[in-house]
């Protein structure tokens, strides 16, 4: 059978025609689908297209942000409440790319892509997740990721995640060979609240250091309760490649990952990580 396209009018509608048949599926921005079906990948089912306002929507003054599975890069970076997140949002491919690209679909590409979801992971996001005509239910990102090597089912509708106290709280940084818009050598994100000049619950995130997004947790424990000073620098360098593992692709080796991300996670607590 040929590959055919649908349209559905609303987040339900879409869901439950998701769940009905695993043959269906979403074309979000389609930077990676219409590449599997333009290569061959995929060849028969259909195409779902979702039409429904909310996918596309965005609540970003308040202190709970919400972005719509369907908000685009773009999108992101013509936001001024997100500024913290335009850095993220700038490093997925050139703008072309960014104008398709969705944060929903930005969850499901595989490494060494992710970079938003990146940034997503140290913001503690929940992604919404509906099954089917139910209401969505909210996942954490960080589970949602792990469960992503067994296949996750359902329509993701938005994102959620509480907004940084202050933007400089907030850091992220993309290595690549090729700028501006080569593949991920590594992203880095972290978010450092702080209070007296004490980092307090601070959240750091890797993409392309596992085959999927990772927390540093080793990282967010030597850095609790210090202050970015050298030492809580040094400390933070010494955990850095707790959980990780990279793979050696066409971009870099595994090795050379777990050599430079003590140094590049470094320049990023010291203020100097572009
Ligand atoms: C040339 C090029 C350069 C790129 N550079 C980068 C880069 O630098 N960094 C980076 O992170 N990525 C990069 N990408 C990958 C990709 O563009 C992004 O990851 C993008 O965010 C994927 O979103 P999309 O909307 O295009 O996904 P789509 O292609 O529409 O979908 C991807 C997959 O996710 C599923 N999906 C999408 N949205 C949902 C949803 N809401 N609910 C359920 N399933 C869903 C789809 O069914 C599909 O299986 C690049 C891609 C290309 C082609």
């Amino acid at each position: 059978m040929p590959l055919d396209a649908r349209v559905a009018t609303s987040l339900a509608e879409a869901a439950g025609l998701l769940a009905a048949d695993q043959r269906i599926r979403l074309l979000a921005g389609g930077t990676l689908v219409m590449r599997d079906v333009n290569e061959g990948r995929l060849l028969d089912g259909t195409l779902l297209r979702v039409t429904d306002p909310a996918f596309r929507q965005m609540n970003t003054s308040g202190a709970r942000i919400e972005l719509g599975a369907g908000v685009t890069m773009a999108m992101v970076m013509n936001n001024r409440d997100l500024a913290y997140l335009h850095a993220a949002a700038r490093a997925v491919g050139g703008p072309a790319i960014r104008h398709m690209a969705t944060v929903g679909g930005n969850l499901f590409a595989a490494t060494p892509y992710g970079d938003f979801a990146v940034a997503l992971l140290a913001l503690d996001a929940l992604v919404m997740v509906q099954s089917g005509y139910g209401s969505p239910r909210p996942i954490a990102l960080e589970e949602f990721l792990n469960a992503r090597e067994r296949g996750v089912s359902g329509l993701v509708t938005s994102v959620q995640f509480a907004r940084p106290q202050n933007a400089g709280d907030f850091r992220f940084a993309k290595v690549s060979r090729v700028k501006p818009k080569g593949l991920s050598v590594m992203s880095i994100a972290a978010h450092l609240p702080n209070s007296g000049g004490r980092i307090s619950q601070p959240r750091v995130a890797y993409g392309a250091m596992a085959p999927a997004p990772v927390r540093a947790r080793g990282v967010e424990r030597a850095l609790e309760g210090k202050s970015l000073d050298m030492a809580g620098i040094q400390a933070a360098k010494a955990a850095a490649l707790e959980g990780t593992r990279p793979a050696t692709d066409a971009i870099a080796t595994e090795w050379y990952r777990r050599e430079v991300l003590p140094v590049h996670l470094g320049r990023l607590l010291t203020g100097d990580g572009r």
